[in-house]
C-alpha cells in the first residue's frame, strides 16, 4: 500500500483541486490533512470573521469527503509538526502542497522541504492552485515581476489558463487514522453578526447564481453602491473553496462584457499575488517609498475605524466592512484614499483594520490594494485623491447605500443625503450625526505639501514609526 498526503491550506476544495489530483494519482491511499497552523494563530492572522468562515469550509470539507468514502483529518500543531506526524504514522512517500505567496507560506514551504526530506517524503508544489496563472509565469524581460498592470493583462490573457479538474469520486484513507475534532463556528466569539456561510457547496451555488445572472451586467453594475451587483466571491477565493481558474473558464464560457469585465478582476488578484511573490516586504514595506511622514491622530483614526467622520458614503462602507466582515470595492477605495490621503494616515493602519475584519482579508489583495490607494504601490497616478462627496454623488446617487448603512440619515432626500452638514436649524439638530472630521480642501492641501516634498526628494525619516506599531498598524510578514 503506498500512502500520500494532500496538505489543504488556501484550497478547501475538492473540484478544480490539482493538490488533491495529484496525491491520488501518487498512492492507493490518501490522507487529506488540514493543520490548523498554531504559528499563524501567532500572526494575528487568524481573526475571528475568518477563523468562522474557515469552521464552515473544513466542515463542509469533511462531509464531501465522506460522500466519497473519506474525511478531513485535522491536525492541531505547527504545520511541520502536524505533517510529520501524519508522514511517519503512515508512511507517507509523498506530500502535495498549493505554492503560495506570502513571506509566512514561503518560509512554511522551505521548512517543510528539509523536515519531509530527513525522513524521505517528497514535497510537491503545486502551481495555478490559489492563483489562475503561476507567481512568475508572466514577467518582463530581465525582471523578475510586473509593476503595472495593464502590460501584464495583455501578457496573461494571451497566456490562458490550465484545464480545469473534476472532483475526485473517491477517497480511501489508510486504516485507523486519528484525527482531532472540526473547530466550531459557534465556538468563534466576536464574529459580525452579519457574516456570510463558508464553504464549497455554498461557493458553488452563488458561483452558479452569479454566472447565470448578474455577471452579465457587471461591467456597467459594478461601481454601484447600493446595487451591490458584485459576485461576492473574494472569501470563497481567499479560501478557496472556489478555484480562479475554474471561474474564469466557465465566465469565458459565458462571453460578453460583464464576463470580460469579471475576469478582468480576477487578473487584478493574480497581479497582485504575483507582487507579493516577488516581493513578500511588501506586506509590511512600502512598495515604492514617498518619505511619507504619516498623521497619527488617535481620535480621528477611530472616527474613522467606527463610522463617524461625518462623511455620509465613508461612514456607510465602515458600518458595512463592521457588520458583515465585507465591502464594496468601491466603498474600499474611498475609506483608503480617505484614511492615507485625506486624514494622511499610515496604509499599515489601514490595513490592519481591515484584516482584523474582513473575511476575505488577503496579504497579497489587501495590503497591495492600500499600497495602490495610498500611492506607495504600484498606481500610476500615486497622488490622486478621492473626494467622498463627489464619489457618492456618482456611485450612490440615489443615497441607497448610505441609508442602507447609516440609518440617521435615512430621512434626507437624495440631493441632501452626501452633504448633510449643509442643513440647518431643527433639521440639522434632530439628526445624531458628526459634523464632518476634516476640511476636505485643507486635507488636500496637506496631502499635496507633504507630495512636494517627496518630489524634493525629502529624505526625512518618519517619526510616526513607533506610533503606527502601537495603534495596531503591525501587519505578519
Ligand atoms: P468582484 O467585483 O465580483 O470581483 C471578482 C473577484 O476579483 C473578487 O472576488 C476578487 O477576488 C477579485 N478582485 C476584484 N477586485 C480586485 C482588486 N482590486 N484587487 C484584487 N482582486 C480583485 N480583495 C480581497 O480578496 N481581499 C482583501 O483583503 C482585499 N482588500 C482590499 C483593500 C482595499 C483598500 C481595496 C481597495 C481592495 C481590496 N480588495 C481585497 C479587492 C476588492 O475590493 C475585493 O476583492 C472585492 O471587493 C471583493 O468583492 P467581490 O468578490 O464581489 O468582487
Amino acid at each position: 500500500m503506498t500512502v500520500s498526503v494532500a496538505l489543504f491550506t488556501s484550497d478547501l476544495r475538492l473540484h478544480d483541486n490539482p493538490v488533491l489530483h495529484a496525491a491520488l494519482r501518487d498512492a492507493d491511499r490518501v490522507v487529506p490533512l488540514f493543520v490548523r497552523d498554531a504559528g499563524i494563530r501567532r500572526t494575528g492572522f487568524d481573526a475571528p470573521n475568518r477563523r468562522a468562515f474557515l469552521a464552515d469550509c473544513l466542515a463542509d470539507l469533511d462531509t464531501e469527503l465522506r460522500r466519497r468514502g473519506g474525511r478531513l483529518i485535522v491536525r492541531d500543531a505547527e504545520t511541520v509538526a502536524g505533517v510529520l506526524d501524519v508522514v511517519t504514522g503512515t508512511g507517507a512517500r509523498s506530500l502535495h502542497i498549493a505554492g503560495g505567496v506570502s513571506g509566512y507560506a514561503l518560509r512554511r514551504e522551505e521548512h517543510l522541504r528539509t523536515a519531509l526530506t530527513q525522513v524521505g517524503c517528497a514535497l510537491h508544489v503545486h502551481d495555478a492552485v490559489v492563483t489562475a496563472l503561476a507567481p512568475g509565469q508572466v514577467v518582463p524581460a530581465g525582471r523578475d515581476h510586473y509593476a503595472v498592470f495593464t502590460p501584464y493583462f495583455r501578457r496573461w490573457e494571451a497566456a490562458g489558463v490550465r484545464g480545469t479538474l473534476a472532483a475526485p469520486r473517491t477517497v480511501r484513507l489508510p486504516e485507523d487514522m486519528k484525527s482531532e475534532p472540526l473547530p466550531e463556528r459557534a465556538e468563534v466569539a466576536g464574529v459580525s453578526p452579519g457574516l456570510a456561510r463558508g464553504g464549497e457547496r455554498t461557493g458553488r451555488r452563488l458561483l452558479s447564481s452569479w454566472l447565470n445572472g448578474p455577471m452579465a451586467d457587471y461591467g456597467s453594475g459594478h461601481d454601484d453602491l447600493g446595487g451591490d451587483a458584485t459576485s461576492r466571491l473574494s472569501p470563497h477565493l481567499h479560501f478557496g473553496t472556489l478555484s480562479a481558474v475554474e471561474l474564469i473558464d466557465r465566465a469565458r464560457q459565458r462571453g460578453g462584457p460583464g464576463a470580460d469585465a469579471f475576469v478582468r478582476q480576477l487578473a487584478w488578484r493574480d497581479f497582485h499575488h504575483q507582487v507579493l511573490a516577488a516581493r513578500p516586504d511588501a506586506a509590511r514595506d512600502d512598495y515604492r517609498p514617498r518619505h511619507n511622514r504619516w498623521r497619527s491622530d488617535v481620535d480621528e483614526i477611530e472616527a474613522w475605524r467606527t463610522g463617524r467622520t461625518g462623511y455620509p458614503v465613508v461612514d456607510a462602507a465602515m458600518r458595512q466592512l463592521a457588520h458583515e466582515g465585507w465591502m464594496h470595492n468601491r466603498g474600499r477605495m474611498l475609506v483608503a484614499s480617505f484614511l492615507t490621503k485625506t486624514l494622511y494616515v499610515d496604509w499599515r493602519v489601514g490595513a490592519r483594520h481591515f484584516l482584523d475584519l474582513l473575511v476575505d482579508g488577503d496579504l497579497a489583495n489587501n495590503q497591495l490594494n492600500w499600497q495602490w490607494m495610498a500611492g506607495t504601490g504600484t498606481d500610476t497616478r500615486p497622488n490622486r485623491i478621492l473626494n467622498p462627496v463627489v464619489q457618492g454623488k456618482r456611485f450612490d446617487p440615489r443615497g441607497a447605500y448610505v441609508r442602507r448603512w447609516v440609518p440617521e440619515l435615512a430621512e434626507l432626500a437624495d440631493g441632501e443625503i452626501h452633504e448633510p452638514w449643509k442643513l440647518t436649524g431643527p433639521r440639522r439638530a434632530a439628526i445624531d450625526y458628526p459634523d464632518p472630521l476634516v476640511d476636505l480642501a485643507e486635507a488636500r492641501a496637506r496631502f499635496e505639501r507633504a507630495r512636494d516634498l517627496d518630489r524634493q526628494g525629502d529624505t526625512g525619516t518618519n517619526p510616526d514609526d513607533d506610533r503606527v506599531e502601537r495603534l495596531g498598524g503591525v501587519v505578519p510578514r
